[in-house]
């Protein structure tokens, strides 16, 4: 059968990876690039002119005629511009294939059109992107044929960021920096490079594409506005047919060959609690290229859903009542001599320094929780978070219990005496116990929790490009581990003072973590009760970018001036707008267009069977004028909320951008819409299948 799949054979085969650049590029050439991508400089443009040649002709072999700088704005989506490789028309009437150094280094978008919250104004719109030569090219092939494209960076002409990689990048810099400081300390010598290992776990639905297409929802804003619960839920085992099985398994083994021949390494692939949800965890990776590669594995999943008469839904909440989805970020720090700054070693000097990484990383979580909390804020995730599911809108951090037990211990005692293996800990200094990752002790419910040798960050939404929470979480790090090295670096009693301040970060921040069942009202109460911020929507966690403590962060690690924080504040408040806007007025089509009329003629049967009825003779006609009555009240409250929903969306979009309107939409219009979805839900409980005019939430979640 042709279907056999050789992983290895095939993985990475279109990608300009470091084995093609060493056999295609001359030895200097691709010694200078190395150079560059390790010591985080400029590429030179006689350099990036061999290179850009190299990567043509190499893509040219692939099939491909264009060419992208293939970019993250704001808005959190790749966006992309394609130019071919052609030149113009020789005497000759031929053409040739060109793509130079200038081309591949610096391309400049014509992206007036992103968003850049007033950082460009538009008689300068352009915006210049870079190359981030730190992230290989590669060579997409889809129904537009085959498109190298180049993971870049999208920056305006005074240098300011108007993309999501430019600070992130930026924040892997502030982290390496600070992370060596660190290393050094503890007499590291060997280490030069610190970066963020991430890999990220992306959940997605999956609906037959011919019903996706019958709901306008769906459609327009990617999740249901109206939908009554199925009778079934998810109560049960997702062990439905054998048949639609193999219509998923079909779909995953695609959606793994297209990947691994974009190198990127699909590993785990499970179905998840709602029907109709899956997963796939890719193997982690240095932080920039995991946030390249889950833009990949989004748009990879929607195009071979397409393929397999499917359709893949990315969004956070797409059925109300239905578990949503998420992106568990998993973070680490990982030296180039392969060391994890967040494995607990075997040696007392190496547990010292993981203590010390760890309080560290507890007091960045407690300090900016706000911030981190605004990382994972999107509209779709304003469903999920707090909302009885999910990640609560806390943020807390689980630690484990054994690792529980030793923070007790530091603070109750001064130091760790004991653990639960029986070592002792800093003073009469042995051991850490072996804190091998427990598949056991899971805390599902904890926004933030430490499993084994990294952190997993589960409040990001399922939509979103991870890039910002890896932006955040890289800076608080750096700052806190700046600020423990400026107090090392003086100290003359050095284990002393690594002792002290261990055990100040711990009981400075002890109020973070949090071993319980986060989603309970009694967690709430507490959370409150130890001053933890509990931000419930996009709208309120916005302002956080720029509270003082944000900006003279992000100023001193130079991730972000206060200008792009005031930006990107503008643009999130727009894009809240924006997106309840287009659910507001979807609705508003969907009720006028299909659900009223489809009411009116449901009862206009109703009324004609009665008549009819009554013609025969019968007096009785109990039931139908029942369903009537009931029709009748339910359409006339659906025409009032219409009504209502028409006028303050008309109210909400007729005022000024900014963070006015962004709250306007929250408290008014959102209220607006639930008040239509109620009758129109219960209406769908009685009007008759035939005649409702889209499929059921059982249509989609129980039939794919
Ligand atoms: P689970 O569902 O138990 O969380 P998965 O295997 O689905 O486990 O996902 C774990 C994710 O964590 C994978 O993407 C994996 O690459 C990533 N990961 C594992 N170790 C590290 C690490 N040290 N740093 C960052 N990410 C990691
Ligand atoms: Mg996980």
């Amino acid at each position: 059968m042709a279907d056999f799949v050789n992983a290895a054979e095939i993985f990475g085969e279109n990608v300009f990876n470091d084995t093609v650049m060493q056999e295609r590029l001359p030895k200097k050439i691709y010694k200078t690039l190395k150079e560059t991508i390790e010591k985080g400089l400029e590429l030179d443009l006689a350099t990036a002119d061999v290179i850009a040649h190299e990567m043509k002709e190499w893509a040219i072999e692939k099939g491909a005629t264009h060419y992208t700088h293939w970019f993250q704005p704001l808005t959190g989506v790749t966006a992309e511009k394609h130019d071919s490789f052609i030149t113009a028309p020789m005497p000759n009437g031929k053409v040739l294939m060109s793509f130079s150094g200038k081309e591949l280094i610096k391309g400049e978008p014509d992206a007036s059109s992103f968003p850049s919250g007033g950082l460009r104004a538009t008689f300068e719109a352009r915006g210049y992107t870079a190359w981030d030569c730190t992230s290989p090219a590669f060579v997409r092939q889809d129904a537009a044929g085959a498109t190298l494209c180049i993971p870049t960076a999208f920056c305006s002409y005074t240098g300011e960021a108007l993309d999501q990689k430019t600070p992130l990048l930026r924040s892997m810099q502030a982290i390496n920096e600070q992370s060596l400081r660190l290393l050094k300390l503890f007499g590291n010598t060997s280490s030069t490079k610190v970066t963020p290992s991430v890999g990220p776990e992306q959940e997605y639905f999956l609906v037959d594409a011919q019903k996706f297409l019958q709901r306008k929802d769906l459609i327009y804003t990617g999740r249901t506005l109206f939908g009554a619960m199925p009778p079934k839920g998810q109560e049960m085992d997702d062990h439905y047919f054998g048949t639609i099985r193999q219509r998923i398994a079909g779909f995953m083994k695609d959606v793994n060959v297209e990947l691994w021949k974009l190198g990127v390494s699909s590993k785990t692939q499970h179905n998840e609690v709602a029907p109709a949800q899956h997963e796939l965890a890719p193997i982690y990776a240095q932080a920039n290229i995991a946030v390249d590669h889950n833009q990949i594995i989004m748009q990879t999943l929607k195009r071979v859903a397409c393929q397999h008469g499917m359709k893949c839904l990315l969004h956070e909440k797409p059925f109300a009542g239905v578990n949503g989805s998420g992106k568990h970020d998993n973070w680490s720090l990982t030296t180039n001599d392969g060391i994890n700054l967040l494995d607990p070693g075997k040696t007392p000097h190496e547990n010292i320094q993981f203590l010390l990484v760890l309080s560290c990383v507890i007091a960045a979580v407690d300090k900016h929780a706000g911030l981190l909390r605004e990382s994972a804020a999107d509209p779709g995730n304003d469903h999920r978070l707090g909302a009885n599911e999910a990640p609560p809108a806390i943020i807390s951090m689980f630690l484990g219990e054994q690792l529980e037990d030793v923070v007790e211990q530091l603070l109750s005692t001064g130091s760790a005496t004991s653990s639960k293996k029986g070592g002792v800990l800093l003073t009469g200094v042995s051991t850490l116990p072996d804190l091998k990752k427990d598949a056991t002790d899971r805390n599902r419910t904890s926004p933030f929790a430490f499993t084994g040798n990294k952190f997993e960050f589960r409040m990001v939404g399922s939509r979103d490009s991870i890039a910002g929470p890896n932006t955040v979480l890289n800076t608080i790090v750096a700052e806190a581990f700046c600020d423990a090295c400026d107090q090392l670096e003086q100290a003359e009693q050095f284990d002393e003072a690594v002792h002290d301040l261990i055990k100040k970060n711990l009981s400075e921040h002890q109020r973070v973590i949090f071993n319980g069942n986060g989603y309970s009202d009694e967690w709430v109460a507490e959370a409150e009760r130890r001053g933890l911020p509990n931000i419930k929507s996009m709208v309120d966690a916005i302002p956080e970018l720029t509270k003082d403590e944000a900006i003279s962060m992000f100023e001193k690690f130079k991730v972000f001036t206060k200008a792009e924080l005031e930006s990107r504040k503008e643009v999130k408040f727009e894009n809240y707008a924006k997106t309840i806007n287009i659910e507001a007025r979807a609705m508003i089509d969907i009720a006028a267009k299909q659900i009223i009329p489809s009411v009116i003629k449901y009862a206009k049967s109703l009324a004609d069977s009665i008549n009819a009825i009554k013609a025969a003779g019968v007096s009785e006609v109990g039931v139908e004028t029942e369903l009537l009555i009931e029709a009748t009240k339910l359409l006339k409250t659906t025409q009032e909320a219409l009504k209502n929903l028409e006028s303050i969306e008309a109210q909400a979009f007729a005022m000024e951008e900014g963070e006015a309107q962004a709250r306007f939409y929250h408290d008014n219009v959102t209220k607006a819409m639930e008040q239509l979805r109620t009758p129109v839900d219960e209406l769908e409980m009685i009007v008759d299948k035939e005649m409702w005019p889209m499929p059921s939430y059982g249509d989609l979640i129980f039939e794919v």
